[in-house]
């Protein structure tokens, strides 16, 4: 660490992102990517994108992207906000509307980016109880406060809040924003954003990295009340972040217009987390229930780190998180039929020859 860094880098717990191997003979089931791969008619949209367009300029503002959402969702365009990955989008909704005199609340088990961006632009935060119950009260929010933020369904736990909890605490703070972090929402969970029809303090942030399988290509955005998006967009050109590419723009545009391999391999998915969690606990372990693309669970017998450890011996890859709350549990991410024919067949025999 040098002295000349300024006090609020040093004070900084960075973000620690999964792991992503250079060897590719590895069943990775670490960082909650999609198995299937994104649609032919998406490849095909990026590769028409690179044969002569690429010495142009992309569309700064995305329009055609922006449109396509705005259709997917029935909303118009001035309520969407495309962002570099949700990472981005959420980083700037964090220096929008979060930096104010009360504290940011969040819940004390979430996705760990979240104080990280309080660290990095000195929001203070305090943490609402999830992680004894691991489903999140919607009652627990009825303080003052400057901002709400959490993932619904939660990560990593998976457990979704109903739509009317969301909308209890979007309706008990009309003075601050209520961001909703919906990454892993297509896996079964349910959306808030009819409430950004009712609602102009409410921003729901969504992802094309895991139902639309386009981790690679960092796509991610928002929908809210315009003036939350003027606020977004506010941030963004001071900051001058990149706009998204043309084979971006290009790709997730053609994602939202396939909509049945979208609903095929979505349903695929949740049929594999199913037969895998039940599977999981006739293994003995405790499988939290989920409406994600991934499993949270532990073990009685056998330590999270040691599980993970010995699956890794057999090259398969899970996340062990680091967070409170989360150390006990393994989170792992659903693959293909037969990775997680392979992952449960690991756990089945790590844990015979420990007993
Ligand atoms: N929110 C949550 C809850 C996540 O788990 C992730 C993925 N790590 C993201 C947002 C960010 O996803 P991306 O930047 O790929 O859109």
């Amino acid at each position: 660490m040098s002295k000349l860094w300024s006090p609020r880098v040093k004070d900084l717990k960075p973000y620690v992102p999964g792991e992503q191997p250079r060897i590719t003979n590895l069943t990775k089931l670490n960082t909650n990517e999609n198995p299937y791969g994104p649609s032919p008619a998406v490849l095909a949209a990026m590769r028409e994108e690179t044969s002569d367009k690429l010495r142009l300029y992309p569309d700064p503002d995305a329009t055609r992207l922006k449109e396509a959402i705005a259709a997917y969702y029935k909303v118009t365009p001035a309520e969407v906000f495309t962002g570099n990955g949700s990472d981005e989008v959420l980083a700037h909704a964090f220096q929008a509307f979060f930096c104010q005199d009360l504290p940011l609340l969040m819940p004390d088990l979430t996705y760990s980016f979240y104080p990280v961006y309080c660290g990095l632009y000195g929001i203070q935060y305090e943490t609402v109880p999830l992680s004894d119950t691991k489903g999140i009260v919607a009652t627990s929010y009825d303080r003052p406060c400057g901002g709400i933020v959490f993932a619904n369904p939660n990560a990593p736990t998976g457990l979704p809040l109903a739509l009317s909890e969301v909308e209890h605490i979007v309706r008990s703070h009309p003075d601050c924003v209520v961001l909703v972090d919906e990454a892993y929402v297509d896996f079964g969970g349910e959306t808030s954003i009819p409430l950004t029809q009712k609602y102009p303090n409410v921003l729901v942030v969504h992802t094309f990295s895991k139902s639309r399988s386009l981790a690679g290509l960092r796509v991610g955005y928002a929908i809210g009340h315009p003036d939350l998006i003027a606020g977004l967009e506010r941030v963004k050109n001071s900051f001058n972040s990149y706009p998204l590419s043309r084979v971006a723009i290009a790709g997730a545009t053609a994602s939202l217009q396939d909509e049945a391999y979208f609903q095929e391999k979505r349903a695929q998915l949740m049929a594999s987390r199913e037969r895998l969690a039940a599977q999981l606990q006739a293994l003995g372990f405790d499988v939290t229930p989920s409406a994600t693309n991934f499993l949270f669970v532990q073990h009685p017998q056998m330590a999270a780190g040691k599980l993970a450890a010995a699956l890794r011996e057999r090259a398969i890859l899970v996340r062990h998180l680091s967070q409170p709350g989360a150390q006990h549990h393994l989170r792992i991410s659903i693959g293909t039929h037969d990775e997680c024919e392979l992952l449960a067949a690991a756990l089945k025999e790590i844990l015979s020859s420990a007993a």
